[in-house]
């Protein structure tokens, strides 16, 4: 298990799943989201005598099952989580049996496959593609699988309803082209949200790149909608992580101006619009915009395929905190003259949502808007991982 580290740092201690032997036997615990209340919850544990040994939040679901007051495993998980709030989907692991659990608001995918007599849970379906399981069916929000060793499969649903608010941005940018989330394609939805970008901000133009890779999709739905042609301008350096998911401030520092670089002959006195996902500081699209220039383009207008990011998230999404995110405290117009473009646009809320489809889902867009659907403990700046620092780029 590979987790994105949001709450703690990516340190060794911190690696999952955490497996751990107590009273009651052993178990393994594997976790994707945020919890909102850990500070609290770690306090309290630890006032009671808890030592943690990692600095995750994941860490707290263990101390809380140890002190359950249940007998059965699952009547323990069931009532350690009912203290929890926040983002989780969870996997449990013991010698007899696995758990799967997904939050009530369901904000992050986790889905249920198959392979020979034995079931796979994963959070994307291209996991299952890999060890070629066949792909059941999602997994509920608020609902949890308990397989058994025989193969026998139980669900069920322990918490109180609420209505799910699964997270739009996994569209957007945080969930893999070829996975199948929420119940729709993610390439398939990503490329319907640049032709509704092309719909709403046209531009004469003569060439469409993208920010790989995760525009990619995106510009080739601008590209068809427009009629403009798509190239890669921009070619990636796949041996360095995503700049906004990096979390050391020095390699982040690092990658950003080793990973990408222009094809100087397709920009050549052109006029280019790029296509991004997000802008999150602005620091990475202005390097972008001065690359582009820097390779020959005459004009050079920036297009983002989600609405501004004006919001931190705290349900698994390592955004920055507010004050860094560039568009809670600038306009658009001021946003484009920083980063250096000719014109900015950026996908409407409306248009998001209609690209996305599903029109009874009422999807957390919290970073867009602001209306946290699960309320968080004050202080509201939660501590967020180490943040990038700008610096002089060679395109500067
Ligand atoms: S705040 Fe944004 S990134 Fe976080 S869960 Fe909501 S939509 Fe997703």
């Amino acid at each position: 298990h590979v987790r994105y580290s949001t709450a703690g740092a990516s340190v060794e201690k911190n690696v999952q799943p955490i497996m751990v032997d107590y009273s009651r036997g052993s178990i393994a615990v594997a976790h994707n989201g945020n919890l909102v209340n850990a500070q609290l919850l770690k306090a309290e544990l630890e006032a009671y005598g808890s030592i943690f040994q990692t600095t995750m939040d994941t860490e707290i679901i263990i101390h809380l099952l140890a002190v359950a007051r249940q007998t059965s495993l699952v009547d323990r998980i069931v009532e350690a989580l009912k203290r929890i709030k926040g983002a989780y989907c969870l996997l449990f692991l013991t010698e007899s049996r696995m758990i799967a659990v997904r939050d009530p608001n369901g904000f992050r995918p986790l889905c249920l496959g198959k392979l020979g007599n034995g079931w796979v849970v994963a959070s994307e379906s291209c996991a299952l593609d890999l060890i070629e399981a066949e792909f059941v069916r999602e997994i509920e929000p608020g609902e949890m699988i308990v397989c058994n060793s025989d193969g026998g499969i139980e669900s069920l649903f322990p918490f109180k309803k609420v209505e799910p608010t699964p997270c739009i941005f996994e569209f957007v940018y945080f969930a893999r082209p070829d996975s199948y989330i929420f119940g729709k394609n993610v390439y398939m939805t990503r490329k319907e949200l640049g032709r509704q970008l092309a719909r709403e901000y046209h531009v004469d133009a003569d060439v469409v790149i993208a920010v790989p890779d995760s525009g990619v999709p995106a510009a080739m739905g601008y590209a068809e909608e427009s009629g403009i042609p798509f190239e890669l301008g921009l070619i990636r350096n796949h041996y360095v992580g995503r700049t906004f998911i990096e979390p050391a401030q020095a390699i982040r520092h690092f990658g950003v101006k080793i990973k990408l670089n222009p094809v100087r002959e397709l920009l050549e006195g052109k006029r280019v619009v790029v296509i991004d996902d997000s802008i999150v500081r602005g620091t990475t699209s202005r390097k972008i915009v001065k690359m582009v220039r820097h390779a020959g383009a005459k004009e050079v207008h920036m297009r983002i395929s989600s609405p501004p990011t004006s919001y931190p998230c705290y349900y698994g999404i390592d955004t920055p905190n507010r004050k860094e995110l560039i568009s809670s405290s600038h306009t658009i117009e001021e946003i484009c003259r920083y980063i250096t473009a000719d014109s900015l646009g950026y996908l409407s809320e409306d248009g998001l949502l209609k690209s996305v489809g599903l029109g009874n889902t009422n999807f957390c867009k919290a970073c867009f808007a602001g209306d946290y659907p699960v309320a968080f403990p004050k202080p509201v700046e939660l501590p967020q991982m180490g943040l990038f620092e700008e610096e002089q780029s060679k395109y500067e």
